[in-house]
């Protein structure tokens, strides 16, 4: 059997502490986590859930009734956004502008496929009174592992990264949330047998 790191969930030789910062941050974060992506061995939730002091990683499709997001969206002084395409939805960078006087932000993100992703969305009815927003200001995903089957193609560390990084320009801090995923990738191609990466991720 193999044993995983309790922290962080990776296998004991993938694990990826020593690389995790604590990150301070303005902006909250909800994580909505699909219940089949808890295991994955290439999943970066944890990462946002153990660098950052604002976030709260949630697992389940049907959120409707889940009393700690609906805690968390009971609170006034927090504008929520979910991060998802929706016809109305307002390209991230518009948000810093548009903020008003004393109200934070947070951002709720939808961790799974774009298929289990949509399933969260319809399924969880207190969503739909919420803004949506997409992000603008995202490379591409820093490697394609997983073939574009997320969301706007990155990962759900860099959707963090991202979406942060739009309201919270100067906060130099959150680079470090990228350092455990570039540590976690590289792994992952190590495991790879030779000319696999260069064959289908380049
Ligand atoms: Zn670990």
């Amino acid at each position: 059997m193999r044993s995983n790191c309790q922290r962080c969930g990776k296998a004991e030789k993938a694990c990826i502490c020593p690389w995790i910062q604590s990150v301070d941050t303005k902006t909250e974060l909800i994580v909505l986590q699909h219940p089949s992506e808890v295991n994955r061995a290439i999943g970066t939730a944890r990462i946002l859930d153990l660098a950052l002091a604002r976030c709260q990683v949630l697992v389940g499709e049907d959120f409707s009734d889940d009393a700690a997001l609906n805690q968390a969206l009971a609170r006034r002084d927090i504008r929520w956004f979910v991060l998802y395409p929706s016809e109305t939805a307002t390209p991230v960078s518009a948000l810093r502008a548009s903020g008003e006087s004393d109200e934070n932000i947070g951002f709720i993100l939808l961790d799974g496929t774009w298929k289990k992703a949509y399933k969260m969305w319809q399924l969880s009815r207190n969503l739909h009174a919420l803004a949506t927003c997409t992000l603008d200001n995202a490379e591409d995903g820093r490697y394609q592992i997983r073939k574009s089957s997320k969301q706007s193609g990155v990962s759900t560390v860099e959707a963090g990264f991202y979406a942060l990084k739009a309201i919270e320009p100067n906060n130099s801090a959150l680079n470090a949330l990228l350092v455990p995923f570039e540590q976690m990738i590289q792994f992952q191609i190590a495991q790879m047998p030779a000319g696999v990466f260069e064959k289908n991720y380049q």
